[in-house]
This record gives structure tokens, sequence and C-alpha cells, in this order.
């Protein structure tokens, strides 16, 4: 029962030595951000626009969708919002975006793969996204998901830039893009690490199949590591690596990310309180500990008790 009482938050997330860790929320539209701001979340880490949408059997006008970003962006005024153009397709299809009949819609055209047939919805969105920007005098960063290729980003980075937004990153979901992070550095801002669909991709288990879900599992060494690779080459690189799958709200894991080298995570706002309170009990020399047992166990099984045999010696 202790478990279920919520700690709150108050807004500023750091480890005990005072190394601060942005704890930011995930939400899907307006309502969600104002639970986000009256949960002291420092900011949005992931703006997963597509759920604004989901009923829409034709594409929302520009119009529109800068009515829906603007209203997201005032509950968080001066603060980061990290806004990811629309991910339809696989477990979130978009009737205006996604084809009915693709065999493996978890490979499939989805993500920024749309905008390879459907410029013009990237195009549109990335518009309204600067005109809510402008309107609201909001610090947006855009980002894309599910990319696997460097011409991938680069050709984002490209459309972000032309349609006025300054801050542009993407999501890493793949494993090429993780094992391609330095590269990827040379051409965005920032990343963020989709750790729910990068194990999905990582391990080859379908994530909606909950007879699966000790593969789908960020704890898996094999996910660990190459969370691992994107982090040495954002410390490399000097630029933010954020986490916004929901390894993010994993109060057991979050000390392993930010050893890892994540710099800000991002979760649902019920999980803020009591990940701030795992970070505040934690050096960050606590942490690289942690995450060189994690990457170094052989099962994920092992990797949660070598990080908690780790983590209790510290206290
Ligand atoms: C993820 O894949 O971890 C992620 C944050 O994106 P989504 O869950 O919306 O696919
Ligand atoms: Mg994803």
């Amino acid at each position: 029962a202790a478990a279920a009482e919520p700690v709150v938050f108050d807004g500023t997330g750091s480890l005990r030595d005072g190394h601060r860790v942005a704890l930011l929320a995930n939400v899907g539209g307006a309502p969600d951000a104002a639970v986000a701001a009256a949960a002291h979340a420092e900011g949005i880490g992931l703006f997963r626009t597509e759920f604004c949408f989901l009923d829409r059997t034709d594409a929302p006008s520009v119009d529109e969708q800068t009515a829906a970003y603007r209203a997201v962006l005032a509950a968080f005024p001066g603060r980061k919002v990290v806004v990811r153009t629309l991910d339809a397709g696989s477990d979130k299809p978009l009737p205006f975006a996604n084809a009915e009949d693709e065999e493996n819609p978890a490979l499939g055209v989805r993500g920024l793969r749309i905008a390879r047939r459907r410029p013009e919805l990237l195009r549109d969105q990335l518009k309204a996204l600067a005109a809510a920007a402008e309107a609201e005098s909001a610090l947006v960063e855009v980002m894309a998901p599910m990319v696997a290729t460097v011409d991938e980003a680069r050709e984002f980075a490209a459309e972000a830039h032309a349609a006025g937004l300054e801050r542009v990153g993407i999501m890493i979901e793949t494993p090429a893009a993780a094992l391609l992070a330095a590269q990827l550095f040379e051409i965005v801002d920032f990343v963020s690490l989709g750790t729910n669909d990068l194990a999905q991709y990582t391990m080859a288990a379908d994530r909606l199949l909950s007879d699966l879900g000790d593969l789908n599992d960020p704890w898996q060494p094999a996910v660990l590591r190459l969370i691992g690779e994107v982090g040495a080459a954002g410390r490399a690189a000097g630029k933010p690596v954020g986490v916004c799958g929901e390894a993010g709200g994993d109060p057991a894991l979050a000390p392993v990310l930010v050893g890892l080298g994540a710099t800000s995570l991002s979760m649902t706002p019920r999980s803020l309180g009591r990940v701030a309170e795992a970070l505040a009990a934690v050096s960050e020399e606590d942490c690289r500990r942690a995450a060189e047992v994690a990457c170094n166990a052989s099962t994920a099984a092992d990797a949660r008790v070598a990080v908690g045999a780790v983590l209790r010696e510290t206290h």
C-alpha cells in the first residue's frame, strides 16, 4: 500500500551532489499538460501530437493544429516543450496518414517515414508548430519519431529549419539510430530515447504482446548497452540526451539512465515524485557504477539485482 502513496515533486530534479537532471512530463494534449504543470514538471519532454488527432479521418488544417499546439505550450510558459511530429502508424494508426494494408505495421511506414509519401503532412505540421511557438513565445524543440538513418535526420532537420524552428532533434527508437548516434549528433541539437520502441526493435518483440513483456524490458542488457552508446555520443558532442520512454519513469532505473548519459528524463506526471526521490539519494559516481554493473549483467534480472546491490551500498 505504501508504494501507491504519491510523492510530491518540488520542481527541481537533481542528484544528491547537486548535479541537475531535468524531470519532464509526457503529454498527449492540453488536459495532460495541465496535469503535468500541477505536478511541477520542469517542462514537457514528449508531446505526442498524434494523440490530438486520433479520431480524424481528414488531415487537420494548419490553423487547427496551431490551436491544438498553442493550448499545450500555454501550460508551460518559458519552459522547454519538446514536440514530437506525428508518430502515426503501428500501435497508433491515424486514418488520414496510414495505409490500411500493411502486413508488418511496426516495420512499416510509421512516424517520420510517412513524409516519404505525404511530405505535405510534415510541412503543415512544422508550419503550425512554428506559428504556435511564435504566438506563445515558447521554447519549442521539435523531434521526429522512428528515425533509422542519418539521411532521414538530415532531411527532417532541413524541413524544420526551413519552417523557422531552431532546436531540432530526433528520437532514438531503432538500434540503427543508437549505433549511429555520433553521426546523428553532427546534425541534430538533441536526441530523446524512445525506450519502448528501442526495446521492441532491439529484442524483436512486439511491444503490444504482454506475453513478451520479459523481452520488452528496458533492463535487458542489450537495450542498456545501446542506450550507453547514445549517452557516450551525447557526452562527446556536448549535447542533451533525454529519455522519454516508460523507462524514464522507473525510479529503480533512473540512476542507471543518468549513469549511461541521460541528461533529462520525461515521464507520466505521477512518476515525477518517485523518480526525483530516487535521484536525490545518489551521486554521479553512484550512477556511473550502477550503469556499469547493469551493462555488464547477462540478464535483465541480474541487472536489477546488481544495480540494487550497488545503490544499497551507498545508503
Ligand atoms: C517510445 O517508443 O519509447 C516512445 C516514447 O514513443 P511511443 O511510446 O509514443 O512510441
Ligand atoms: Mg516510440
